[in-house]
């Protein structure tokens, strides 16, 4: 936005808070401003814990919490951590000077401004009308205004989930025995080859034009694979994975499966640049400082993760482990027997371990008799007592659980003594499936637990399309464990959602599903250190908004209470883009409208 006009707006919005505008306009110097601006802010939270009739009782939450994100945003530490002085730049944004030096203000920082003056104020309006007529009554009566209160609450949650597809619905299924014909068709295979994982590995997608034969693809997909494949940046799609697909490329019902393979030319252009550059960001987890011996990651006292496998069937686009997946099921993706010798050894030799993750990658692409010999390993270790396997293989192939590897894997789960659990990741309804119930069932069937790790990507994120997904997740037997932020830098901008938008998903949509469906966790995973925890706000802090929009978050090590751990500094997405992508897809920005108000 030009700077004139962008001061010109500014100005406006500072109308809504006119002590803090006429703090800007003083003739004071810097550093008197913002000792003035810390009176102002501390006078307005005093008020707000006045018994201020003015302000309605939830109002008074958000203007309490926009206080305290403004009081730190225009702290000198904040301004030192994130390396940028909101409080300065506003400053001279407001009174115009060395106007034409400032980087332009981008409209979501302009957007931020206005929502922090209006959180600040105790208006953000985000509470229409008047408090339920419940409230006035007692008894049966205020009881029975409640529950038709409640009964529109839980229609508006059915009309929303109602929008998204489920793989288990009867025209889908129907659509998708179509596709799976096509296939076999295509490669002249029959229906016993499609039952047999093995062949599925054969028979991978790699590349754009026999994808573009069994799929319509935009010119963009066709574009974005070609060059993938030209720049060795693994891509490959099941071809039960590709059955889930429809095949008019519109993204009408397919969208989440589409995204989940099919990269953009943006992330194939940014990978090839970061990986050109070895740049060092793209191990964003910085596996490399927390693995003290190859095929192994260590992050919390008792817990380690062994990657023995380190490739999938088919490979997510925002994978976290990108930076070291050589191909999508290379046979170069197995750690040599030698070395995988040496990562259990360093685990039976460290007795604090009770815990092994197992995951790769997809250890469930090792033989049975591999994984099996695995885990004849680790349950010879007795301190440890459970294993988890790390798979998204009843979601890409799941044809791969058969009886017999149940049958091996199930061999060391002995309650009371060592328990073996399976962890998913499951992204969207539309990727359950009979196929995928099945395999998830034939573990529950022998008493196994299944738990689903989703990663919260734009793809996934409109009004109660998680939610819908908990839903169904339930009836399949799989428990919803954690949601994570996306991680990865620029090159994954296109999936990654504010935490804003985590934190209001969590309280405004998963809140309103009964407790056996809403019991993931939201993390943020903090490199090197480990997941903290988002909606104990107590555990991160914004340090600022910066002229393109997006906040800078501190957050702060899961130990902090035990150990002295540097904290990590986080330059989030912009809320303001991200509702304007909402947009493009159809959706209404409005119906997001409180997001603004989570920090
Ligand atoms: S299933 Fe997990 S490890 Fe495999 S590509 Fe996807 S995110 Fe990466």
């Amino acid at each position: 936005m030009e700077r004139e006009k962008a001061r010109t707006r500014l100005l406006k919005i500072l109308d809504g808070a006119p002590t803090l505008k006429d703090t800007f306009l003083s003739p004071d110097d810097f550093e008197s401003k913002r000792q003035k601006m810390r009176t102002v802010l501390a006078d307005l939270l005093a008020a707000t814990f006045e018994d201020n009739p003015a302000i309605p009782p939830l109002e008074w939450v958000l203007a309490r919490d926009a206080i305290t994100v403004l009081r730190n945003i225009l702290s000198a530490r904040s301004e030192r951590l994130a390396g940028f002085s909101f409080l300065r730049y506003v400053n001279d944004l407001v009174t115009g000077r060395d106007l034409h030096d400032l980087p332009a203000p981008a409209p979501g920082f302009l957007a931020e401004v206005e929502h922090l003056v209006r959180g600040v104020m105790g208006k953000t309006g985000v509470y229409e009308g008047k408090a339920p007529a419940f409230s006035r009554y007692e008894g049966v009566k205020a009881a029975k205004m409640r529950s038709v209160e409640l009964s529109r609450m839980a229609r508006t949650v059915n009309k929303h989930m109602a929008r998204y597809p489920c793989g288990l619905d009867d025209e889908v299924i129907r659509e998708r025995a179509l596709n799976k014909s096509r296939i076999l068709e295509h490669f002249g295979a029959t229906e016993w080859e499609w039952e047999d994982w093995k062949w599925h590995t054969r028979h991978i997608i790699r590349d754009a034009d026999t994808l573009r034969s069994l799929v319509g693809l935009t010119e963009e997909e066709y574009e974005a694979v070609s060059l993938a494949r030209a720049h060795k940046i693994p891509f490959g799609i099941t071809p039960y994975y590709l059955s889930l697909m429809d095949k008019d490329p519109g993204r009408a019902r397919d969208y989440a499966v589409r995204a989940q393979v099919i990269p953009t030319v943006h992330y194939v252009t940014r990978l090839k640049e970061l990986r050109e550059h070895g740049d060092r960001s793209m191990d964003f987890m910085l596996e490399r400082d927390t693995s003290p011996i190859e095929g192994i990651t260590r992050r919390y006292p008792m817990i380690v993760i062994l990657k023995p496998f380190l490739t999938c069937p088919q490979i997510c686009v925002y994978c976290q482990r990108n930076w070291e997946i050589e191909d999508v099921y290379s046979p170069l993706a197995a750690l040599s027997g030698e070395k995988l010798e040496k990562a259990l050894q360093w685990i039976a030799a460290t007795p604090e371990i009770t815990e092994v993750l197992i995951t790769g990658g997809d250890p469930l692409l090792l033989s049975n008799a591999k994984m099996e010999a695995i885990l004849q390993r680790l349950s010879a270790m007795g301190h440890v007592e459970r294993i988890r396997i790390g798979t998204r293989t009843p979601v890409t192939l799941p044809q791969r659980i058969t009886d017999s590897l149940v049958k091996s894997i199930h061999r060391f789960h002995s309650p009371g003594k060592r328990e073996v659990l399976v962890v998913t990741h499951f992204e969207h309804a539309y990727e359950i499936t009979p196929q995928s119930m099945e395999a998830v069932q034939k573990f529950r069937r022998c008493g196994m637990e299944v738990y689903n790790q989703l990663v919260y990507t734009f793809y996934n994120s409109r009004r109660y399309e998680a939610a819908f997904l908990r839903s169904r997740l339930r009836l399949i037997g799989v428990t919803p464990y954690y949601t994570f932020n996306t991680k990865g830098k620029e090159e994954t901008d296109e999936y990654r959602v504010p935490i804003a938008r985590l934190l209001q998903e969590q309280k405004e949509e998963a809140r309103l599903l009964p407790g056996p469906v809403r019991t993931d966790e939201i993390v943020f995973n903090v490199p090197r250190l480990g997941k903290n925890y988002l909606r104990a706000s107590q555990h991160h802090d914004i340090l600022t908004v910066l002229p393109n929009g997006r906040r800078v978050y501190e957050f702060h090590p899961w130990e902090k209470k035990l150990t002295l751990v540097d904290t990590y500094i986080y330059e989030d997405v912009s809320i303001y883009e991200y509702l304007q992508r909402l947009k493009q897809a159809g959706e209404d920005p409005s119906d997001f409208r409180s997001i603004w108000y989570y920090y």
